[in-house]
């Protein structure tokens, strides 16, 4: 191979950075990682639970590629806005795409809009310390609230009951913002509902998160038996599903004590949402399994107390201009990663939002494949390699791997005040700022 490539990776959550490494390896490219934060790592800091310190420390992993020679951070630049797609593919001899799938599943249903209703990616994002997310609300509004809800069962749905679910000293150690523990301990939560539209046997979580859920200081995991008579809830050929199903049953056979509940309905989907100001009853209806294991309505509806509403049912990834697109799926359009020769994709852009971190670093390397196969067959355009005199004319505040230094370091300083090892700073400007002095 001739001199190496230069290609933008475009996010730098796992598959981006996977991808990075993969393209440092060997030098075969030298790579600019952009990303609209000035903070990298994305979900891995922005959607991993604060208390799940074993998957958090890939970041760690993760920290290790920008000492790498021939990488760069380009922090706080949005692709799409502040630089085009366009721009970039004349800049670059190839881009990959690996920005994630940030927005939320809508439901569908009636009074859904009403405040109190919200994507599972607006309160993780929320209690992950991330800039973008609505803090006066959250700060607002939860304090006021008895009763929540979150509808899914997979393992985003587990990570929101349990963050609901905890006392202040099960979330002591974690790195989560002062304003969101301050938050979340003010909260007077009686009754925290998971509702699945399916039985224990069909639901995506893991049975390590979902036991973390039987392991709660105070709040105490109550099973509704409605529905469970339905043999098929429970059936299930897959090793990991049938673990599931004991840890359930496991539940139903404990005694019921006082104190805040996590009720787990299955076979019950909500159909409406109501309230005159904020979300106050969430209407469900009992489902079953029919002949073909598809699910009916039973026709049983039942209202519940519920002023917090989470929608947990999956994220969806969103298109850039000229880039080739899936509505339905909410991926970008591509074979084996490519878009078209110079334009790639990789991670949850590329395939949807599924699998765990260590699936994307599979996935990055299948894209790079592909990228390299495109330049060995000599279908790369060589890019300016101007991009810098572009970020300058722009005027863009870029934050490289010194500005994250900065900010790790401020963060590893402000929990040493708390006597924690890390504390989230979630101010863009403050982020922003701090990293400009690493700049110097
Ligand atoms: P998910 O596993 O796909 O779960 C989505 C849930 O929403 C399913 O139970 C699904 O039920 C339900 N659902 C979908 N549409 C619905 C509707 N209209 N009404 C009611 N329920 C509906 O997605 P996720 O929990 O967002 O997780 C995304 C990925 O991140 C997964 O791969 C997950 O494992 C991973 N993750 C891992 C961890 C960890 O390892 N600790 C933590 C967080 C996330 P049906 O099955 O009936 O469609």
């Amino acid at each position: 191979m001739g001199a190496a490539l230069r290609v933008a990776v475009v996010g730098s959550g796992p598959s981006g950075m996977y991808a990075a490494a993969e393209l440092l390896e060997g030098n075969k490219a030298t790579v600019d990682v952009f990303d609209r934060l000035p903070i990298p790592f994305g979900l891995v800091r922005y959607g991993v639970a604060p208390d799940h310190f074993s998957i958090r420390s890939v970041r760690e992993n993760l920290d290790r590629i920008w000492d790498q020679p021939g990488i760069r951070f380009i922090g706080n630049v949005t692709i799409g806005q502040d630089i085009s797609v366009d721009e970039l593919r004349e800049h670059y001899d190839a881009v990959v795409l690996t920005y994630g799938a940030s927005a939320d599943r809508a439901l569908g249903i009636p009074g859904e809009q009403l405040p109190g209703c919200v994507g599972a990616t607006d309160f993780v994002a929320w209690y992950c310390g991330h800039p973008d997310a609505n803090r006066e609300f959250f700060e607002s509004y939860l304090p006021t609230i008895e009763h929540a809800a979150v509808v899914g069962l997979g393992n985003v749905a587990v990570d929101v009951a349990r963050i609901l679910a905890k006392t202040p000293a099960e979330l002591q150690a974690t790195d989560i913002p002062e304003h969101v523990r301050n938050t979340l301990a003010s909260m007077k939560l009686t009754d925290i509902h998971i509702l699945g539209r399916r039985g224990p046997a069909q639901a995506t979580w893991t049975t390590k998160e979902l036991r973390e859920l039987g392991e709660l200081e105070e709040c105490q995991v109550v099973v509704d038996p409605v529905g469970l008579t339905d043999d098929q809830a429970w059936v299930t050929d897959e090793k990991v599903h049938q673990r599931n199903v004991d840890v359930v049953r496991g539940w139903m056979e404990r005694p019921r004590l006082e104190g805040p509940t996590l009720h787990l309905h299955f076979l019950t989907r909500p159909i409406s949402v109501a309230g005159s100001v904020h979300v106050s009853v969430v209407q469900v209806e009992r489902t079953e399994f029919t002949a073909s294991g598809s699910l009916a309505s039973t026709g049983e509806v039942l209202d519940l107390p519920v002023e917090f509403l989470v929608r947990s049912i999956g994220y969806r990834g969103t298109g850039l201009p000229g880039v080739a697109f899936n509505d339905e799926t909410g991926t970008v359009v591509h074979v084996d990663g490519r878009i078209e020769p110079g334009l790639y994709a990789a991670g949850w852009i590329k395939r949807g939002p599924s699998g765990i971190i260590g699936t994307n670093k599979k996935d990055a390397v299948a894209t790079v494949e592909s990228l390299l196969a495109d330049a060995g067959a000599g279908q790369l355009s060589t890019g300016t390699g101007a991009i810098d005199g572009l970020i300058a004319h722009r005027g863009l505040e870029v934050v490289s791997v010194a500005g994250w230094r900065a900010i790790d370091k401020a963060e590893r300083d402000l929990g040493a005040q708390f006597g924690i090892d890390r504390m989230t700073i979630s101010d863009q400007a403050t982020l922003v700022e701090i990293a400009s002095l690493g700049e110097r």
